[in-house]
């Protein structure tokens, strides 16, 4: 019988925290659905002390997400571990997870305490949190850096106090498989008391060697895992749950441990992830690339045919990915539609339906063969996480070698029709001057990318954007045949959210006075008087429109990325 290991997935809250990869309430609440339906053990859904936003979306997750363990992060204070229970004590089954740093590198520069003191603060905050719970882990930051007696003692003391997971992370990324393994061999054999509670550990990837350090950690004993989807997290990432997943389900032969994850629910979730955050993973990523199970070369090619296992360990179909290659055609109904998109993990309630079908005859006029990539890109273009207070109703642009280019944008909000014109150094840099003249948000462009979903020259390009406005970021993302309607609408689903925001916090100024919303509230107040201040022309027929003012949209980095981009 294969051992079970626990899946403690921190996507949403270590990955979160990572840069380009923020989520509001609404993309994380979507995310903790799809781990629910991978089939995780647990999800970390934030760190409540972090900010208002991260406190409400932990709520949201423990109200909602209610089959897997909901875990708050908190450090030893007793604010910080008050309020993570406070967001977590309506789950089915909350978590606490607190930690204090162990080596003393962090103790002395970070903390500027004793190790003694460091054990205090480690004990009194597992008691206090299993005063509040009965599943609480105790995380050792920089556990690999510390001097493993002192760790031996925290532990030993964590458990005493009543923790039910140690979790021995490598904060850095700094340990190797032997010396990892090491480590948890000498925790279980040193440490009175540790067999009644989980050994957990927590791998960065500063080396590459996070996955490699987490299945040593398990061969040696450990038994929970802390990973996240595509292995999103600070600097180079965390363990990647799919990699861990799959090396237990490939290696089965000599790993015999199982895990709960629905594999073939891996694709869906890595897709989701790099939708909601428009952090592409890269083609060579194991599992869940692009090219993670393309046969380019002609041996490989000629082996495959003959015998798929020739040159693949496992099957795309294993983790998720449908070969069915069955294209659908401009000609294809909206069942079809519908059916194609269950059969690829996305059964659609009936308006997202139309929205997504919508979408699809507009695609399928422009693009002859509509392959699966193609649609779940329509799907995530379609799942409009936050109303369309402005639309693009039309969009036109001139580019070229002469510069500069220009562009006339219609938009519709409140069932008006508002246009504008500006120039910029690219149709794209025009396109958002146009927009920002007259939504009166003023965006700042901090990261832009563009992939083609699919192959030939029609393929559809998605199009992520983080955009800055008033202090805060939000992202968002299209897809198109064209790659400048793209830029535009990723544009607008951005600006779409901050102005969500801005109504938000108007109903949150008269109902509550929590500091932090008033001072948003704040940049909220400047950007609706600039809205009401530049107000735009709404269109009349035959009216000529004039034309916008100089660009200044982006930053310098965001200028030269979209000159070379566009
Ligand atoms: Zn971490």
């Amino acid at each position: 019988m294969p051992e079970r290991i626990i899946i403690f997935d921190t996507t949403l809250r270590d990955g979160e925290q990572s840069p380009g990869c923020s989520m509001n309430l609404e993309e994380k609440l979507r995310m903790a659905r799809q781990l629910d339906a991978l089939g995780v053990d647990v999800v970390e859904a934030g760190f409540p002390m972090a900010s208002e936003d991260d406190f409400r979306a932990v709520h949201a997750v423990a109200r909602e997400v209610r089959r897997p363990v909901i875990a708050a992060l908190a450090r030893t204070t007793r604010d910080d571990i008050e309020r993570a229970w406070r967001a977590i004590e309506s789950a089915a089954r909350p978590r606490l997870h607190t930690f204090v740093a162990t080596s003393d590198l962090h103790i002395q520069h970070k903390l500027r305490r004793t190790r003694d003191e460091v054990l205090d603060m480690a004990v009194e905050a597992v008691r206090l949190a299993r005063s509040l719970t009965g599943d609480v882990e105790f995380s050792a930051e920089d556990a690999t850096r510390s001097d493993l007696d002192f760790l031996c003692r925290v532990v030993a003391a964590a458990v005493e106090a009543g923790a039910t997971t140690i979790n021995i992370p490598d904060t850095v990324g700094y340990t190797v498989p032997s010396e990892f393994a090491r480590i948890i061999r000498v925790l279980q054999e040193r440490v009175p008391g540790i067999r009644n509670a989980v050994l957990s550990v927590h791998c960065h990837n500063d080396l590459g060697l996070a996955v490699a350090n987490s299945v040593a950690a398990v061969e040696a004993g450990a038994r929970q895992v802390e990973c996240t989807v595509n292995g999103i997290g600070e600097r180079a990432g965390n363990a990647s749950l799919e990699e861990i997943v799959m090396s237990f389900y490939v290696r089965r032969d000599i790993l015999p441990y199982s895990t709960s994850v629905a594999t073939t629910e891996i694709y869906k979730a890595s897709q989701l992830l790099s939708s909601i955050t428009g952090m592409h993973v890269q083609a060579n990523k194991a599992v869940v690339g692009k090219n993670a199970f393309a046969h380019e070369a002609g041996i490989h090619q000629d082996g495959v045919l003959k015998e798929r296992r020739t040159y693949e360990i496992m099957t795309p179909e294993s983790v998720g990915i449908k070969t069915n290659r069955l294209v659908l055609g401009k000609h294809s109904g909206r069942h079809a539609l519908g059916k194609k998109l269950a059969d690829l993990g996305y059964p659609l309630p009936r308006p997202d339906l139309d929205r997504a079908y919508a979408r699809f005859i507009e695609i399928a006029d422009q693009k002859k063969e509509i392959f699966d990539e193609d649609l779940i890109a329509i799907v995530h273009d379609g799942m409009r996480d936050v109303p369309e207070t402005f639309r693009l109703k039309m969009l036109q642009a001139t580019a070229g070698s002469q510069k500069p280019s220009t562009a006339t944008v219609i938009l519709e909000t409140e069932g008006r029709e508002k246009v504008a014109c500006a120039v910029g150094d690219g149709p794209v840099a025009a396109a958002y001057t146009a927009i920002d003249q007259i939504t009166g948000f003023r965006g700042r462009l901090l990261d832009y990318s563009i992939r083609a979903v699919s192959r030939g020259r029609d393929a559809i390009g998605e199009v992520s954007v983080h955009v800055d406005f008033d202090g805060r970021t939000f992202t968002g993302k299209a897809a198109s045949t064209d790659v400048v309607d793209a830029s535009a609408r990723a544009y607008l689903h951005a600006v779409n959210k901050g102005s969500r925001l801005a109504r938000t916090l108007d109903a949150a100024e008269t109902a509550s006075a929590l500091p932090r919303a008033a001072a948003a509230g704040m940049a909220a107040d400047r950007a609706r008087a600039e809205i009401q201040a530049a107000p735009a022309k709404e269109t009349q027929p035959g009216r000529e429109d004039a034309v916008g003012g100089p660009m200044r949209v982006v930053d310098s980095e965001g200028l030269i990325r979209l000159i070379h981009l566009v």
